[in-house]
């Protein structure tokens, strides 16, 4: 057996939330790798075929997980692969990347009775992966092709998934995308090491090759308005997701080397891809040997943290002004950027940058927690007098994200929003206030998942094809009379 092999055998004798954390270290990946054959069966076989499948009810797609755990038992995992697909577009993207702690995994009986969760992620990724090198996954062949079309803005994971859909279904769906690849955020915002972009470019493959149209570099409000798109379509989706970062306003924030986080992730990502990014080749979006410093307490603080250790920064600091406890991120992430070095300053917020024309060092307020506030969690007060630096030469803000001015960047003032910015649908219909509009993912729900992405796009395609089935009838009757 090879050393690789030796490694990966020594992973998967663990659960995930017990691996070695040594293993993290110089394997430096988060992708498990392999998950050797026996491994899967032997996993599998510790499901206890409960009676309420808790991690089913709690995973957004309701896979149908006892059912694949079974088949993988019994060694067959092309049955496995087929229920698996049956209710999730990418199944082996939510295998590497869903905070399974949160949603499946966290709520198997087994973990609850303190055994250690049956490792579902690692499992359905493995039986896609072995699906993919199989070739048990082919193009959709449309049986019937509908003359109907649809145009979908964004070819994030809502997008995909509604576009496959109804593809399956004979429609025509072109995909619009402002980027110069389709994916969204699985292409350019989370990091190559917890899911490796030839993953998402294979199945962006064969949706091309299922006949679904991509046009990319494409912005809806810049290259056409939402109304010319919806003259030309007989449905509309909008799945362009979240991407106006929150700022901080204190003094020094124009000073160099200060920069949001999809900035610095997407600099990492286009490199990763080949890319020449002259920002980060001429070391400005590059953390090797800097101080870094990265605002922030959420899941994407925590993939800034952990490229820049990836990039050789001399030191990495994550400023959050609660406690752990009360950080937003998964608490998986921040143990594993802890074991990779990262230091939390917990309580902490920044006052000013300091710098003549570049960020040398941040000053901040240590923080208390006080009461609760209107979400019910403890509000941070200023510790008085508490005022201290911390070096830096390089600033990543990572504040969250907020919906872009949708009605306005589209040319279409009359689209419904919420207070939030994000589109208003009918929650049973997925329909916004134009007729034939529909919307799903980040831009409806706020930032959330990939697993709610796909979820979203395949409720949105059902909606679609409610909605085209009967303009299709109302049709033939005006017609009839
Ligand atoms: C750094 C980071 C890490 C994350 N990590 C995880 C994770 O580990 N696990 C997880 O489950 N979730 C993660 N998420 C969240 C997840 O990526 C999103 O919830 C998900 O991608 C939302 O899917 P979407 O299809 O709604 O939007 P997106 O993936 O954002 O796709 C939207 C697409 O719309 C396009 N677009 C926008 N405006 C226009 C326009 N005007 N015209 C044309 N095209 C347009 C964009 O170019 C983009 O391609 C992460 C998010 C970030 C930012
Ligand atoms: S899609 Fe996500 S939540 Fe559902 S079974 Fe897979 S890993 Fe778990």
């Amino acid at each position: 057996m090879t050393n690789k092999m030796l490694k990966f055998v020594k992973l998967n004798q663990e659960t995930p939330n017990k691996r070695d954390t040594k293993e993290r270290k110089t394997d430096f990946n988060e992708i498990y790798g392999e998950f050797i054959k026996d491994k899967a069966k032997e996993q599998s076989s510790r499901c206890s075929q409960c009676g309420v499948p808790f991690c089913q009810i709690h995973c957004p797609l309701q896979n149908n997980i006892p059912d694949w755990l079974k088949l993988t038992a019994e060694g067959r995992l092309k049955e496995a692969y087929e229920i698996s697909q049956s209710t999730n577009n990418m199944p082996e993207v939510c295998g590497r990347i869903c905070p399974q702690d949160r949603l499946c995994e966290g709520n198997c009986v087994i973990e609850q009775s303190g055994h250690g969760t049956v490792t579902i992620g690692s499992i359905e990724k493995y039986i896609t992966d072995t699906a993919w090198e199989k070739g048990w996954i082919k193009p959709i062949k449309v049986k019937k092709e509908s003359k109907q079309s649809i145009g979908i803005v964004g070819a994030g994971p809502a997008g995909m998934a509604c576009a496959e859909e109804l593809r399956k279904s004979g429609y025509q769906v072109t995909i619009y995308d402002r980027y110069d690849r389709p994916g969204g955020l699985l292409i350019y915002g989370i990091p190559n090491f917890k899911l490796e972009k030839h993953v998402v470019e294979r199945r962006t493959k064969l949706l091309k090759e299922s006949g679904i149209k991509f046009v990319q570099n494409f912005e809806v409000g810049k290259n056409k308005t939402l109304y010319e798109l919806k003259k030309k379509h007989d449905a509309i989706l909008i799945a362009t997701g979240v991407y106006k970062a929150r700022e901080i306003d204190i003094p020094g924030h124009n000073l160099k080397n200060i920069f949001p986080a999809m900035d610095f992730l997407t600099a990492s990502n286009r490199k990763g891809l080949g890319d020449k990014v002259e920002l980060f080749d001429n070391g400005t979006l590059n953390a090797e040997g800097k101080d870094v410093v990265v605002i922030g307490g959420g899941d994407t603080a925590m993939d800034c943290v952990r490229t820049s250790v990836r990039q050789k920064a001399k030191s990495v600091k994550c400023l959050y002004r609660r406690d752990r406890e009360n950080m937003p991120g998964s608490a998986r992430e921040v143990g594993n950027a802890i074991e990779e070095g990262v230091e939390f300053v917990w309580l902490t917020s920044p006052k000013s940058f300091i710098g003549d024309t570049h960020i040398k060092a941040v000053e901040v307020n240590k923080m208390k927690l006080g009461d609760p506030d209107l979400s019910g969690r403890r509000r941070p007060e200023i510790e008085k007098g508490s005022e201290y630096k911390i070096p830096a030469d390089l600033v990543i803000k990572s504040l969250g994200f907020d919906p872009e001015n949708i009605p306005k960047l589209f040319n279409a003032k009359e689209l419904d929003i919420s207070k939030w910015g994000t589109i208003k649908i009918d929650l049973k219909t997925m329909q916004t206030n134009l007729d034939g509009v529909f919307a799903a993912g980040d831009i409806v729900r706020g930032a959330s998942l990939v697993v709610w992405a796909i979820r979203d796009g395949r409720d949105a395609a059902v909606q679609i094809d409610k909605y085209l089935r009967m303009k299709q009838i109302n049709k033939k009757s005006e017609a009839a009379a």
